[in-house]
């Protein structure tokens, strides 16, 4: 290939990148990836980068296996495409729905196909609003969901997520979407006892449901454990009441497991780590270990009964992809019969856990919270009053992302909370060559910051 500064070059000339400023570009020039194993990336430069975000929190069985590169070819083949409108199907959507009916967990059993998680979430709004019109309560259509989320970026993606600086570009979010405060205690519990405010910000949502009206509001949509808003864990008392108030009130709860699904808490499914009952799920990204772009909404019976009654007018040329359904359907099948919850359950999670938590002893570091393979630490200037580096919040996450960068270490940060969710197979000797690269950046940034 060409040489990478003529790489960056057009890139920067040519190319419009997702959440990436121009000047980053014509300044510094992309980072050419140029190929992938197990966890390292490899850049056009012959530079071996640790991959501890999995990309985009998505390719869970690692890089570089031939199983789906095969499957992806034959399948191409075979049938390149075909669609599952109009009373049609083939065998990878057919093989893939039940594979997910088997693993999703209570009645979730029917699966709408979708290319990713940002429409999967579009197809939630029409869908929830569609079961309760179609059940004869029509202005049962709000949507409540939490500040600081990221459910995509779609116009229902941005909409339904709860992040302010998305919402002014494109005067978002559309009607019929409320929020409620996230429960993030280290940032916002103040003087509280962690479970009190648990329970406090969970309440948010009866007030908030009161507020509009029971019979307006249709469903509830969260993150089991919010990724992209910065790896915030609940308190243990959050979803036990947001479920008794779902319950309580007959609202939907939608669990967004598009970074939580296969395997990234250590089950199947975010929602059985935190024993949480969701009527719809939004999966993608591990579902093919990002190896071909697919999404989908798991339903339960009750709602596929009602949709099913109808004809519900809903659906993308490349729902039920034959190429990425057969794609998913090997990666599932890699998760299982190698173990890798198994692993990551016993092996990689625990290792990752005391590992991590020892960097609670670095002085810019205040909390560090995981859960599985996703972790997060919060940057402080003072870890007794929990202060962020409020004047210029992100920019001390900003210095320690480029400090990991330098050190080929791939960390994404939220505002000055570094994130982390490496690829399920990470072995331990691989964690500590994780946290090396990741206390020597921390060093680095601290150095640069201090004072
Ligand atoms: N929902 C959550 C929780 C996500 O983290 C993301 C992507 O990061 C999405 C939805 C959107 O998925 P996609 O980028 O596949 O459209």
């Amino acid at each position: 290939h060409l040489p990478t500064a003529e790489l960056q070059a057009i890139d920067a000339a040519h190319h419009l990148h997702p959440f990436t400023t121009g000047d980053e570009l014509t300044q510094k020039g992309a980072r050419i990836i140029a190929s992938a194993k197990g966890i390292y990336l490899k850049d056009s430069e012959g530079e071996e980068i640790l991959d501890a975000m999995a990309g985009l929190w998505c390719v869970n069985i690692g890089y570089g296996r031939d199983e789906l590169a095969d499957v992806a070819a034959r399948q191409m083949r075979e049938l390149p495409y075909y669609n599952t409108f109009f009373q049609t199907s083939h065998v990878p959507a057919i093989a893939l729905a039940q594979k997910l009916a088997e693993l999703a967990p209570g009645d979730l059993n029917h699966v709408f196909y979708a290319n990713g998680g940002s429409d999967a979430n579009d197809t939630n709004i029409r869908m929830v609003r569609t079961y309760w019109a179609e059940k004869g309560q029509p202005e049962k259509k709000t949507i409540i969901s939490r500040w600081n989320a990221y459910h995509g970026s779609t116009i229902g993606g941005t909409s339904l997520g709860g992040m302010k600086g998305m919402h002014e570009q494109g005067d978002l979010p559309i009607p019929g979407i409320e929020f409620i405060e996230q429960p993030n205690w280290w940032a916002e519990g103040g003087d509280m006892d962690p479970e009190d405010f648990g329970l406090a910000r969970a309440r948010e949502l009866e007030e908030k449901i009161l507020e509009i009206g029971e019979d307006k509001v249709a469903a509830f949509i969260a993150e089991p454990i919010q990724g992209a808003g910065g790896v915030i864990v609940a308190p243990d008392s959050y979803w036990p009441e947001i479920q008794r108030i779902c319950d309580k009130y007959e609202i939907l709860l939608i669990a967004d497991e598009v970074i939580c699904g296969f395997g990234r808490t250590g089950n199947w499914f975010g929602s059985q780590t935190l024993d949480i009952r969701p009527d719809i799920m939004t999966v993608a990204k591990g579902l093919s270990s990002g190896y071909a772009p697919i999404g989908a909404s798991i339903v339960s019976d009750e709602v596929a009964k009602v949709l099913e009654a109808c004809e519900f007018n809903h659906g993308y040329t490349y729902s039920g992809h034959p190429v990425a359904c057969a794609v998913a359907l090997e990666n599932l099948r890699i998760l299982e019969e190698e173990g890798i919850l198994e692993h990551v359950q016993n092996v990689a999670a625990p290792h990752l856990a005391e590992k991590w938590k020892s960097l609670e002893d670095h002085p810019m570091v205040g909390e560090a919270k995981i859960v599985g393979l996703m972790a997060s630490i919060a940057l402080t200037p003072n870890k007794e009053t929990r202060a962020s580096f409020a004047a210029d919040a992100g920019t001390v996450g900003y210095i320690t992302r480029e400090c990991c960068f330098g050190n080929n270490l791939i960390m994404r940060h939220v505002g000055d909370r570094m994130i982390i969710s490496p690829p399920l197979v990470i072995t331990p000797e691989e964690i500590d060559i994780l946290i090396e690269r990741a206390r020597k950046s921390l060093d680095e940034a601290y150095e640069k910051v201090r004072d």
